[in-house]
């Protein structure tokens, strides 16, 4: 089997294996945090707008509430699979311990082409999927979230039919929503944005001047569009490359950002922006940067390719973009990853905030988000960079190393094992 076949839960449980074996876990805790604790397999029915009924499959994951309710988003993608679910429910576990927000991990997904179904097909898949999975969501309980082609309109709906299924508004059910339905001030941008602050610290350590430095970035959804403009806006770089799922665009000149997001706005894609070059994304990976932001999803940096990966930062802002094997080779090489639930934590991490502000019914100002992330990124990215240092493992291992010990701990006080 190739790498690239790997399923994505079982890398997820490779990568829980390693830490645990560093750390010299509990068996019994090692065992728990193996699998999930709860999932939801549902069936939807969908009124078509040709007038037929269309069934989709959809699932929610909550992997682990020991530190706190469960989180994490829902993805509408068409090589959606319960494992795959699995794997970002876990990711989703570590990445709020190692942030130290008081919240669990959990993903949801259906498995659909959202690029083929119109606003009207989209809003009743949408309200469809919470009709099913209203039973075990809930501010105390799970909250969804955006993620790949989930938007704060889908949020939205979410969020209203489950309000009409509680009889009574329920904000917090859900973030990333829109800002006159209680969404917070500084959600649209925190995943990049987060990862922003990992790289000024990772590039702090390396003596890696951000000013005019180069960069590509995979994936040009709520991670990857942000990317560009706020690389371009908090440190200068030059985007030389990005792509989306159709496909890639390179100049050597660099792409501004306001022009890329309003050719794409307009015209659905990427490829074809004046002044461009058509690349791949498989070329776009292993073009000689000094940072790399995968932002569209897993497995794309392999055993296969890894090797001629030539960034010297990669700024993981997708899920699970870097297999096992081809993480042994970028640290070999001197590649400074800032693995993926690090680096995108800043999503979740407003989220959390956005959670607080809708229990208390009120609102911060832009500034003291970015504040708040600011300290929260600043600090989760220097406890994983002194644990690497400290224990000499990659970069991904150390974060497992902080995470695995913070989720493990509530769990024996819990008494669970
Ligand atoms: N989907 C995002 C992630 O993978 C955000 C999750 C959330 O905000 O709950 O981190």
């Amino acid at each position: 089997m190739t790498e690239k076949a790997l399923n994505p839960f079982k890398v997820a449980q490779a990568q829980l294996d390693e830490a645990a074996e560093q750390l010299k876990l509990d068996p019994a805790i090692h065992k728990l945090l193996r699998t999930p604790l709860r999932e939801l397999h549902v069936t939807l029915p969908v009124r078509m707008d040709d007038g037929s009924t269309q069934i989709f499959q959809g699932f929610r994951v909550q992997y682990n509430d020991a530190r706190g309710p469960t989180k994490g988003g829902i993805r509408f993608h068409w090589e959606e699979t319960i494992d795959t679910v699995r794997a970002l429910a876990a990711w989703m576990t570590w990445k709020c311990a190692v942030v130290d927000i008081p919240l669990g991990g959990g993903k949801g997904g259906i498995i659909c082409d959202p690029r083929k179904l119109s606003m009207g097909e989209l809003e009743r898949l949408s309200r469809a999927y919470i009709r099913q999975v209203g039973r075990i969501i809930g501010l105390e309980k799970d909250s969804p979230a955006p993620d790949v082609y989930t938007t704060p309109q889908i949020m939205a709906w979410m969020m209203d039919e489950f309000s009409f299924l509680k009889g009574q508004n329920e904000f917090g059910v859900i973030t990333g929503k829109p800002l006159p339905l209680g969404g917070s001030a500084g959600r649209g941008d925190a995943t990049a944005r987060g990862g922003m602050f990992c790289l000024r610290e990772a590039a702090n350590l390396l003596n890696v001047e951000l000013k005019g430095a180069t960069g590509a970035i995979q994936g040009y959804g709520n991670a990857g569009s942000f990317a560009h403009m706020l690389a371009e806006e908090l440190f200068g770089m030059k985007i030389v490359a990005v792509s989306d799922s159709r496909g890639g665009i390179y100049n050597p000149d660099g792409m501004l950002y306001e022009e890329v997001f309003k050719f794409k706005k307009e015209t659905g894609k990427v490829g074809g922006f004046p002044g461009s070059k058509e690349i791949t994304n498989e070329e776009l990976l292993e073009l000689d940067v000094d940072v790399l932001f995968p932002s569209a999803l897993e497995s794309v940096i392999t055993a296969s390719n890894a090797e001629n990966i030539k960034a010297k930062i990669s700024v993981e802002l997708a899920n699970g973009p870097t297999s096992p094997e081809a993480d042994l080779i970028l640290y070999k090489n001197g590649v400074y990853i800032i693995p993926d639930f690090l680096a995108n934590a800043g999503g979740v991490t407003v989220s959390y905030f956005e959670m607080v502000q809708n229990a208390y019914d009120y609102y911060w100002d832009l500034e003291t988000v970015h504040e708040r992330l600011d300290k929260k990124m600043t600090s989760a990215f220097h406890a994983v960079h002194k644990t690497r240092e400290e224990h000499k493992v990659h970069s991904r291992l150390a974060a497992y190393m902080v995470a695995i010990n913070r989720v493990a701990e509530a769990v024996s006080l819990r008494g669970w094992a």
